[in-house]
């Protein structure tokens, strides 16, 4: 379609643009996070205010394409744009308002999680997301948001307090506990279900410096230290917080040039209480003689982009992932021999805990459906090589397969591969799956919001 034959309802009706294969932005409007994903969509709106989205909405319902929203873009199933369809791409709604007085953040639904620290941290507040700055804010927090403060201040979705929504009918609300109470739980951990989430206003807490940054062992202490951590972190304050890590170790600094190239084992640690007692808290990791000791106190918003230079947008990622109860010795085995197979410099093993106050509401409370989890455990096979992506994926998948039978049955909603299969949703929202129907049906009977984890009105 070239310029000429825009459709003129659209494009004359928005103040953003819309763009398709013959504008010189195209590609790069196009672009995800995930190089592996290469779509061509038919138009995308890039969309500046609610008024536009409403437009957008309208046009994806009465043109009969399939419609996709971008946040972030940063889904690694390609869920930001869609084939020959329409993405209403919320890159330029981009945003955050803070009222420090009343400790809450207002973020346009295109804002990306270094914003919100951002502006957060000039008043010595963050609301709790995840570990890479650039991610969306939507597609994380629908999905709910695990990240260095989940066990300190729960999951992003347990900070919420609002979001302004456009519906499949293109109608206006908010949701929130006191309206559309329905479409608030829902909006919860169904992710992209519901409608595009305009606006989102999260409730803050004082965080402000952390103690915190990673401790590396060498691989061959793995099972040692992986077993240690399973038992200490469900134990220790719930002010601290700490992602267990396989990987290799970047040849850059702050890395001396030793351990380059090495793959180790680790915990990225966040600890939000007195730094008074930091020494305390750490003792029992200082105790195991990390070879790595990256602890320090720092600024919160410096830990959650510690690792944006090792994750650029542009390289080829695949992941699966499963919630866990327990890291069973069976598991601690698996898990050791698949670090040693580490494929390619960036490919990694993460495991988020889901205790402290996130665990602390229940699994009907929200569509997220798995408080009862220890741990999101996630193999992420990455590479800025397309060549590498073969044996990437054929080592997550291996590793996946030799974990699973030691997982809970499904997987975080934010972390799937459209390879998996419609099971998985279902195994995902487990006992919340039937109200999700439910409330598809009403809130998107003709499944409009489909290029997600989509929950089907059928
Ligand atoms: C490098 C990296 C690090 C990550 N780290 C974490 C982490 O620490 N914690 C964690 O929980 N997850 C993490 N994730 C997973 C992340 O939560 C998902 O990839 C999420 O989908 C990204 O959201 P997005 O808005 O960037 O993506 P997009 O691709 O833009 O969107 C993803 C999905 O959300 C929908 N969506 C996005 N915004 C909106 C909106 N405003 N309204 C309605 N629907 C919307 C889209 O339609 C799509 O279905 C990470 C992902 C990557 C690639």
């Amino acid at each position: 379609m070239t310029e000429a034959t825009l459709p003129p309802d659209l494009a004359g009706a928005i103040r953003g643009d819309v763009l398709d294969a013959s504008h010189p932005e195209y590609d790069e409007a196009r672009a995800l996070y995930n190089a592996m994903i290469d779509k061509r969509p038919r138009l995308i709106a890039r969309c500046v205010d609610v008024a536009d989205v409403i437009e957008a909405v309208r046009f994806g319902r009465e043109s009969g394409l399939g419609v996709a929203v971008r946040g972030g873009g940063h889904s690694g199933a390609g869920h930001g744009s869609v084939e020959d369809g329409l993405v209403i791409d919320l890159s330029l709604m981009r945003g955050v308002l803070v009222d420090p007085g009343e400790r809450l953040a207002r973020v346009l639904g295109g804002t990306v999680l270094g914003e919100v620290d951002h502006a957060t941290h000039a008043f010595g507040l963050a609301a709790p997301f995840g570990i890479i700055s650039t991610t969306g804010v939507g597609g994380l927090t629908l999905g709910g948001g695990v990240g260095n403060l989940t066990r300190t201040l729960g999951l992003s979705i347990d900070n919420l307090v609002a979001a302004d929504v456009v519906l499949a009918d293109g109608s206006f609300v908010t949701a929130s506990e006191d309206r559309n109470d329905d479409l608030f739980w829902a909006l919860r951990g169904g992710g992209g279900n519901f409608g595009v989430v305009t606006s989102f206003t999260f409730r803050l807490s004082h965080v402000s410096t952390i103690v915190g940054g990673p401790t590396f062992w060498s691989l061959d202490r793995a099972a040692e230290i992986l077993s240690w951590y399973r038992e200490f972190l469900p134990n220790a304050t719930e002010e601290l917080n700490g992602f267990f890590a396989f990987h290799t170790i970047p040849p850059a600094p702050p890395f001396p040039e030793q351990f380059h190239f090495q793959k180790m084992c680790g915990v990225v640690w966040c600890y939000t209480g007195d730094p008074k007692e930091a020494d305390e808290v750490f003792g029992p990791v200082r105790e195991l003689a990390p070879d790595l000791p990256g602890l320090q106190e720092m600024p919160f918003p410096a830990l959650n982009s510690a690792f944006d230079g090792l994750y650029p947008p542009g390289d080829q990622w695949y992941w699966r992932s499963d919630y866990v109860a327990e890291i069973p010795d069976e598991a601690v085995a698996i898990h050791a021999d698949f670090a040693a197979r580490l494929p390619t410099l960036k490919s990694t093993m993460h495991l988020y805990p889901v205790g402290g106050k996130a665990a602390r509401v229940a699994n009907e409370a929200t569509a997220f459906s798995y408080r009862d989890a220890g741990w999101v455990q996630v193999i992420v096979g990455v590479d800025p090589d397309p060549a590498q992506v073969a044996p990437a994926k054929e080592w997550a998948r291996d590793y996946w397969d030799g974990l699973h039978p030691f997982s809970m049955g499904g997987g975080y909603v934010n972390m799937l591969m459209d390879d998996e299969g419609h099971d998985r949703v279902r195994s995902t929202y487990r006992g919340n799956y039937d109200r999700l129907v439910e409330l598809k049906r009403k809130y998107d009977p003709d499944n409009l919001f489909r290029v997600n984890w989509n929950i089907s009105p059928e």
